[in-house]
C-alpha cells in the first residue's frame, strides 16, 4: 500500500483516484469544489482541508488539473511541504512549457517527476484503461509505472521532462486534422450522391483509412459506437479539443514548427465552439462545415 496524495478531483479525477483507492492504496485527496469532495469520499478517498495537507505523509503525489497555470501554482504550494524524494505525477494536458517548469520546481526540491497526460477520456478514467503518455527520468518512471497501473491500460514512456505532454498534443493535432478531414469527404460524398455507407465501405479499408473513420466514423449508421449515433454526444467535447488544438499551436510557435493544417484545425474548432457546440462532441464539425448548425 501506497499514501497517494490526489489533487484535483474533476470528471477525471474522481473516477482516477477511486481506481487508487480499489487498488488498496491510502489516498488522501483535495479539490476546490465541496461535490468533487462528496463523490471522493463516497469513493473511500481521504478528504484534506487543502493541498498542503494533502501532500504531508504522502509517497506520492498525482494532480488532474485544467491546465498549466494551475499545475505551477499546487506545485508552488505543496511541493516545499512533501518529503524528500516524494514521486509528482502530473496527468493533467498542459503546454509543454509548464510541464517543464514543474520538472524544475520538483527537482529544485529533491523530488521525482514525470509529466504522465492521459488519453481514454472519462471512460477509460472509471474503466481503469487510460492510456499514459508519461516524460520524465527513466528512474522517475519505474517508480510510478506501478502507480499508474491501476488507472492504465497503457502506460508509454515517451522521453524525458514533457516529452509526454508533446506526445499527447502531437496525437490530437493528428486527431483533429483527421477528423476534418474525414468530415469534409463526407459532406463532398454527400454532394456527389455518394451514399455515406459507400464512402465508408472503401475509405475505411483503402488509403484514406483512420482512426476517425474506423472508430469514430462523424456520420450515423456504419460505427454503431461513434458518438454521431447518439446526436453527438460526447465523447471527447470540441472544448477540449480546441483546448489541445491550441496546446499544439503554443508548442509549434516555441519550438518553430511549421503546423499550417494544426493551426487550420484550431481555427475551425474555434468557430464550432464559438457557435456554442464546445459541449458537443468534436465529430459534430462536421454538422458546422455542412452548413447545418451554426
Ligand atoms: P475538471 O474541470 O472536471 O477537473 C479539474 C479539477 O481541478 C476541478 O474539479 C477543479 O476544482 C480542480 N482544481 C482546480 N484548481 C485546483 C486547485 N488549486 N486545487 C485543487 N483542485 C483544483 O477537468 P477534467 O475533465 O477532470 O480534466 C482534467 C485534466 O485532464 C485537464 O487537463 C483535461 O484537459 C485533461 N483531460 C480530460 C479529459 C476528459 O475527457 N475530460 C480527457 C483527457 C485529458
Amino acid at each position: 500500500m501506497t499514501t497517494i496524495a490526489f489533487i484535483g478531483l474533476g470528471n477525471m479525477g474522481n473516477p482516477m483516484a477511486a481506481n487508487l483507492v480499489k487498488a488498496g492504496h491510502q489516498v488522501q485527496g483535495y479539490d476546490l469544489v465541496t461535490d468533487n469532495l462528496t463523490t471522493a469520499k463516497e469513493n473511500g478517498v481521504t478528504i484534506m482541508a487543502n493541498a498542503a495537507a494533502a501532500v504531508k505523509g504522502a509517497d506520492v503525489v498525482v494532480t488532474m488539473l485544467p491546465a498549466g497555470k494551475h499545475v505551477i501554482s499546487v506545485y508552488g504550494d505543496v511541493v516545499a511541504k512533501a518529503a524528500k524524494g516524494t514521486l509528482f505525477i502530473d496527468s493533467s494536458t498542459i503546454d509543454v512549457d509548464s510541464a517543464r517548469k514543474a520538472h524544475a520546481i520538483a527537482a529544485e526540491h529533491g523530488m521525482l517527476s514525470i509529466d504522465a497526460p492521459v488519453s481514454g477520456g472519462t471512460a477509460g478514467a472509471a474503466a481503469g484503461s487510460l492510456t499514459f503518455m508519461a516524460g520524465g527520468s527513466d528512474k522517475a518512471f519505474a517508480r510510478a509505472e506501478p502507480i499508474l497501473e491501476p488507472m492504465a491500460g497503457r502506460v508509454v514512456h515517451c522521453g524525458g521532462d514533457g516529452a509526454g505532454q508533446a506526445a499527447k498534443i502531437c496525437n490530437n493535432m493528428i486527431l483533429g486534422i483527421s477528423m476534418i478531414g474525414v468530415s469534409e469527404a463526407f459532406v463532398l460524398a454527400e454532394k456527389l450522391g455518394l451514399s455515406h455507407q459507400a464512402l465508408f465501405d472503401v475509405a475505411s479499408t483503402s488509403s484514406g483509412q483512420c482512426w476517425s473513420i474506423t472508430s469514430y466514423c462523424p456520420v450515423p449508421g456504419p460505427v454503431p459506437a461513434s458518438p454521431a449515433n447518439k446526436e453527438y454526444k460526447p465523447g471527447f467535447a470540441a472544448a477540449l479539443m480546441l483546448k489541445d488544438l491550441r496546446l499544439a499551436q503554443e508548442a509549434a510557435a516555441s519550438a518553430g514548427a511549421v503546423t499550417p493544417m494544426g493551426a487550420e484545425a484550431a481555427q475551425l474548432y474555434a468557430l464550432f465552439n464559438a457557435r456554442g457546440h464546445g459541449g458537443d462532441d468534436f465529430s459534430g464539425i462536421i454538422n458546422f462545415l455542412r452548413g447545418d448548425k451554426g
